[in-house]
């Protein structure tokens, strides 16, 4: 069995703790490697191998932290495969979706890679009388980041380039269920030539993660994971100092107007309800069919998921669809159909059977004539359970969505410019699709989440993932000496 290191210092390096937990294959269900549940001991470690490397990272020029990432960048690409692989095996997702993870991580790398041009402060000369202001944008020291583990590549990549590009260092917790792909991520920007200290690995649950919200060296936090943990990540981070960007859950909106193209809008369903196996935290989980377009849309849709391959995706790379992550995902995705059954909400398809007997699989799932206050319709269930609402009209299904406490994304599909301007003007979260089924924004725009689906003010990614990762600081200065030998001074 593998038993994993820890990243601290520069040094892999086994530890010994208390506590181990098992990682999977999750097609399979096997356990593939063991890791240590890191204690305070392991994060004070790493909070003061990186605060010591700060002092001289911290001071490399932006190009020069520039040209790693831009190393790194290649790298990764290089490795881009094998990565990819790693992702399919640990968290179960096709290859092709795991290419997707692995490719928007390596967006944030591109992006970080402007670092320059991105961190660059503003000036105005002659501010006040011989007086020039200017800002500057400093690091802010050692940051955290706690992921999920459902974008095994891509989530620590949303965070860890653009901290380090910003002069930080870090210590990276990965989800202990896939802490694969994020060590060999660490292992490739090593060889990028990134000097020791500068980003650490340590692995845990709810221990490490409290520590890394309490620890005096660290100042700041980003998380990625569940709503319930993203609000006592923030509590606690935010109640000990620290800077906190926390996403949290989500409950995603598909409205279909009845003038929507019907071929490209049955696939991008199918993608963003069943895509990653419903594990997503922009998956569309509820679909609102308007007035006339529920029937022919229900057929349609039917007639996919019973097309759709749902199989072992490490060893069959024809699957279109893998397993959730492990068996407690699996009995949750369960229940919610039993639940759904016993709320009065018609199964329209149930996943539950002709599923590879192996591993942890739950077939696609429909239910219709789900009504707003079951929980069918108000939970986040993350996983392949798509719920079919019928609201009258587009008026209908906009406060639908809105009554829901999370506010990550929504999509609608139209033909209509005024109904999608109605749309992205009235839907209370933070990323729209206007026929797009999955609307991710890439790595230069803001990964926005609204209302629960994000504790904080600054966003992963793009220009406010910079401004995350620095601190400004406005200098003015007055040098002149002929203005002051005219005034005597
Ligand atoms: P999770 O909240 O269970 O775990 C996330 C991280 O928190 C992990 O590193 C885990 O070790 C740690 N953790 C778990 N329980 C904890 C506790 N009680 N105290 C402290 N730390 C704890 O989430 P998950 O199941 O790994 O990921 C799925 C969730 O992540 C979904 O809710 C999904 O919507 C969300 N997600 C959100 C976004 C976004 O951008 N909003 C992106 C990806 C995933």
């Amino acid at each position: 069995m593998k038993e994993l290191p820890v990243f601290i210092g520069g040094t892999w390096r086994q530890v010994e703790v208390g506590g181990a937990a098992d990682v999977y294959n999750p097609s399979a269900g096997e356990v593939i490697a063991r890791l240590p549940m890191c204690t305070a001991a392991e994060v004070d470690a790493a909070a003061q191998a990186a605060h010591a490397a700060f002092a001289s990272w911290s001071r490399v020029p932006a190009v020069g932290r520039a040209a790693i990432l831009f190393k790194y960048r290649a790298l990764l690409e290089e490795r881009f495969e094998e990565l990819a692989r790693l992702v399919t095996e640990e968290n179960g997702k096709t290859f092709d979706e795991a290419k997707g993870d692995v490719k928007r991580g390596i967006e944030v790398v591109e992006f970080a890679c402007g670092i320059a041009q991105l961190s660059k402060g503003e000036s105005l000369p002659q501010v006040a009388d011989h007086i020039d202001g200017l800002t500057m944008r400093e690091p802010l020291g050692v940051c955290a980041g706690i992921t999920p583990f459902n974008f095994p590549a891509m989530v620590p990549l949303w965070m860890f380039p653009l901290a380090i590009a910003c002069g930080n260092t870090f210590i990276l917790k990965p989800s202990e269920k896939v802490p694969l792909t994020a060590m060999r991520l660490a292992e490739i920007f090593e060889s990028a030539g990134l000097p020791p200290g500068v980003f650490n690995v340590v692995h845990g649950g709810r221990e490490v993660v409290d520590a890394l919200c309490s620890h005096p060296l660290i100042a700041s936090v980003s998380f990625v994971g569940s709503t319930a943990v993203a609000q006592h990540v923030y509590t606690l981070g935010t109640k000990n100092g620290k800077r906190v960007q926390a996403a949290g859950g989500a409950k995603n909106a598909l409205i279909v107007m009845p003038d929507a193209d019907p071929e490209p809008t049955i696939r991008a369903v199918m993608g963003a309800a069943f895509g990653c196996a419903g594990q997503r935290c922009m998956a569309g989980s509820l679909l609102m069919a308007v007035g006339d377009a529920a029937e022919p849309l229900k057929k349609r849709l039917l007639a996919a998921m019973d097309a759709l391959k749902v199989g072992d995706t490490h060893a069959d790379a024809k699957a279109e669809m893998g397993p959730v992550i492990d068996s407690a995902a699996k009995s949750r995705v369960r229940e919610y159909i039993e639940k759904g059954v016993a709320s009065g909400a018609e199964l329209a398809r149930d996943g539950r059977g002709q599923v590879p007997k192996r591993g942890f699989f739950v077939g696609p799932t429909l239910f219709d004539r789900v009504a707003p206050k079951m929980s069918l319709a108000q939970d986040e269930i993350f996983g392949p359970l798509l719920s079919m609402l019928r609201p009258k009209t587009l008026d209908e299904a906009i406060a639908w969505t809105n009554a829901s406490p999370y506010g990550n994304g929504s999509s609608l599909f139209t033909g209509s410019g005024q109904a999608a301007r109605q749309f992205t003007r009235d839907v209370q979260c933070g990323m729209l699709g206007v026929n797009v089924g999955v609307p991710a924004p890439m790595a230069f725009f803001a990964f926005s989440g609204w209302n629960r689906s994000f504790f904080g003010d600054l966003h992963v990614q793009g220009a406010e993932g910079v401004m995350f990762y620095t601190r400004q600081k406005v200098v003015l200065s007055r040098w002149d000496d002929q203005y002051r030998r005219q005034q005597g001074w």
